[in-house]
């Protein structure tokens, strides 16, 4: 270190530099100028080729680099006791791929670049694996000598591996859900065959034997043949269910007008609305999304069938529709003053097949489970919040830009 007086902004800026929240190495480059003047004056044009087929010239110009000074979360990082407890371990920092990364960043600065960024493995002086994100900024000096290197490093072991537990989780579960899904879908299809066989015989056994059947077995073959039906109808919506997949489509949704889905969407159930004698209304403009049509249409579908499905019969049924664009979401809400659900049951009635009406309003308990897997699949969420005998408000939400999905 120097032996001069200390002026009152060196002072400050070795404060800063002892104190700062990263690694700095405090390094003088102008030794590896000088080297690199020489070695492109004595013939080679491209310094990364040279570097790359010399091992020895690349060591002699990583050694001319000298560390001055480095600060206390470099020395904490390192495992050093003292700046030349590290300095002096600096050789067996760096695991084998650094020596590419040196090369891009001499490489680079003999290119005329004052900076430089990698991440990189690194070694702790106990041995301890890193993995840190480093940048490289050749500070402008008088003479432009390269005298003023300042690097910052950044720890990214921790980040790395949670990035990496993260990956494999996903994978895991991408191939567990497309497992299911074949598995509901052969079960599905499969169920069909058999299921239709019964439906057909039993017709063909009331048909001819209706007349020597007596009124217990004509009972029992119509509820055979009522149960097959309603067990064909689950069977499609178990297929319907396995199929409402293709992720790969939905990142590159375009951008559609809600409103006139939701229009879409009342105008096709304006016989049971009707008939509910139901009021249903969209207060407000909804935003656009970028979702495939048919599920919005779903979804709208189905949250507005069940408001005038689930309504008191106290009171006029008043469902409303609205959607509001938050910070990174898009949000809807489809309200109803129906019949409501106990808290209990508010997470259960997304669930495949799970109703909580089940012989007095007609429904498979899919409709739900639908919206759900819809919604996630483009990152979003679906929720309810209700009180009994009051009314429901179910809401999901979209995410607005593809990169949040
Ligand atoms: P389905 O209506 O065919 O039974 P859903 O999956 O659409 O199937 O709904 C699941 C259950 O959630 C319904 O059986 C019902 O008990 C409850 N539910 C859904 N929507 C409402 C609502 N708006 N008000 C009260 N209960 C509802």
């Amino acid at each position: 270190m120097d032996d001069h007086v200390e002026s009152r902004g060196e002072a400050r800026y070795r404060t800063f530099f002892e104190s700062a929240p990263v690694g700095i190495w405090d390094e003088d480059f102008s030794g590896v100028k000088e080297f690199l003047a020489d070695l492109l004056a004595s013939g080679p044009d491209s310094v990364r080729q040279h570097l790359e087929s010399n091992p020895d010239v690349l060591a002699e110009a990583i050694r001319r680099i000298r560390v001055r000074h480095v600060n206390r979360v470099a020395r904490e990082f390192y495992g050093a006791d003292s700046e030349e407890h590290l300095i002096r371990g600096l050789p067996k920092l760096f695991d084998s791929a650094a020596a590419e990364v040196f090369i891009d960043e001499i490489a680079a600065f003999a290119g005329g670049a004052s900076m430089f960024s990698a991440e990189l493995g690194a070694f702790t002086l106990n041995g301890d694996r890193k993995l840190v994100q480093m940048n490289v900024s050749i500070l402008p000096t008088e003479g432009d000598d390269w005298s003023q290197v300042v690097v910052t490093f950044t720890d990214l072991t921790e980040r790395k591996k949670l990035e990496q537990s993260l990956q494999r989780a996903n994978e895991m579960l991408q191939r567990v859900n497309s497992d299911l899904e074949q598995f509901a879908y052969a079960a599905a299809h499969d169920l069909r065959e058999p299921l239709r066989t019964i439906a057909l015989y039993t017709q063909l056994l009331q048909k001819l034997e209706i007349e020597k059947l007596g009124p217990p077995a004509q009972t029992a073959l119509a509820y055979i043949l009522q149960n097959a039906a309603r067990m064909e109808t689950l069977v499609g919506d178990l297929l319907r269910f396995a199929q409402t997949i293709e992720p790969q489509d939905l990142t590159l949704c375009p951008v559609i007008d809600s409103n006139a889905i939701a229009d879409e969407v009342i105008a096709s159930i304006a016989g049971a609305i009707a008939q509910a004698g139901a009021r249903v209304t969209i207060t407000q403009n909804l935003p656009a999304v970028a979702v495939q049509a048919g599920h919005m249409r779903q979804l709208f579908q189905n949250l507005l069938a069940n408001a005038v499905k689930y309504r008191s019969p106290d009171r006029i049924a008043e469902v409303c529709v609205t959607g509001i664009e938050r910070d990174r979401e898009t949000m809807f809400c489809v309200s109803d003053n129906g019949i409501g659900i106990r808290p209990e049951y508010s997470n259960r009635i997304f669930g495949i097949f799970k109703r909580l009406h089940n012989t007095e309003i007609q429904g498979n308990g899919i409709g739900l489970a639908l919206c759900k897997k819809i919604v996630e699949q483009y990152g979003g969420r679906i929720w309810v919040e209700s009180e009994i005998d009051a009314g429901s408000r179910f809401y999901f939400t979209i995410p607005r830009t593809v990169i949040d999905r």
